[in-house]
């Protein structure tokens, strides 16, 4: 764990130790890092131009040290048929749907956490575990995370998922928009390598100029709508297309931020299901193993 982990870990502990003591009744609320930068970065996916190739999804497991899998066959299409999801071993996935508006060729669609706006697994996680950074990528502190998962349950897109496979240190598993890359001012994995530039990363406020400079000179080749622009308030990752979007299974979610439904989640727990207190012993006794679990291993390493 490093020591700035740590830190926060043991800060968080004293806040849960506090509440174990019954100082206060009130709920552990998590502490989240939301910034929204003006200058935050997003993708623009244009699900006309994608050829459904998958480089994408080799590169995002390239990078991210991930099994390349059975059903991994680049030159097979089969796999796209399926309707996949992203899941532990594969953080990105591209499924393939009919043909769209004056076209003959199949939809393509590219499918990875949104990094939204507002995020709902930022606003879900009692730990302050999740946060949204300042270029846009919403990530996780993997040392915080106590495995509870709220997180799998908030979000409106089903995105983060849980290596139930492992039977030690499983962990929260999504795309982090290539974090350790983009801080450093590379581009993410899966946009580098896309051959045909249907991936294009950039300021998130120029990239919806762009879609909607597309969407103005190809009105036949577009629906009029940018995905992500207003969605549950906004995402970094934003989508155009031939089809409705409803056709292409994204889930019809509104404009008003998904956070209300995951804070309604924390607040039906702490309400109705457990008592604070309890629960703060909970917590407090689950972090603890955490720990030692991490340090045990690490000292297995050293
Ligand atoms: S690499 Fe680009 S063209 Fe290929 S599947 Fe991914 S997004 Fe589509
Ligand atoms: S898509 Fe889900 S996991 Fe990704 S930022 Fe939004 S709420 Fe979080
Ligand atoms: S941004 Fe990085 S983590 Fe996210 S899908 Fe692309 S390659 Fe994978």
């Amino acid at each position: 764990m490093s020591g700035k982990s740590r830190r926060d870990f043991l800060k968080k502990t004293a806040i849960i130790g506090a509440g174990v003591t019954g100082l206060s009744a009130s709920p552990a609320k998590a502490a989240p890092k939301n910034i929204l930068s003006a200058d935050r970065m997003g993708v623009l996916v244009d699900t006309t131009v994608c050829v459904g190739c998958r480089n994408c999804e080799w590169a995002c497991k390239d990078a991210h040290d991930l099994p390349a899998g059975e059903l991994f066959s680049y030159e097979d299409r089969k796999p796209m048929e399926f309707r996949r999801r992203p899941d532990h071993t594969a953080l990105t996935v591209v499924n393939e749907y009919s043909r769209g508006k004056n076209s003959n060729l199949p939809v393509d669609v590219k499918v990875q956490c949104m990094h939204c706006d507002q995020p709902a697994c930022v606003s879900a996680c009692i730990v302050g575990a999740f946060s949204k950074q300042e270029n846009g990528a919403v990530i996780w502190d993997t040392d915080m995370c106590i495995g509870c998962r709220y997180c799998l349950a908030a979000c409106p897109f089903q995105i983060p998922a849980f290596e139930y496979d492992k039977a030690l240190d499983p962990l929260i598993m999504k795309c982090d928009f290539c974090f350790d890359r983009t801080k450093n001012g590379k581009l993410p994995a899966c946009v580098a390598i896309c051959p045909v530039e249907a991936l294009t990363y950039g300021p998130r406020s120029e990239l919806i100029k762009v879609a909607r400079n597309r969407i103005k000179r190809n009105p036949d080749r577009y629906v009029d709508h940018i995905l992500g622009e207003h969605e549950v308030g906004g995402t970094s990752w934003l989508y155009l297309s031939s089809k409705e979007f409803k056709e292409l299974e994204f889930p019809d979610l509104g404009n008003n931020p998904a956070p209300g439904v995951s804070e309604s989640i924390q607040h039906g727990i702490f309400a109705y299901f457990v008592p604070p207190v309890s629960l703060y012993a909970l917590l407090g006794g689950i972090m603890w193993i955490a720990k030692r679990r991490k340090e045990l291993k690490e000292e297995e390493h050293v």
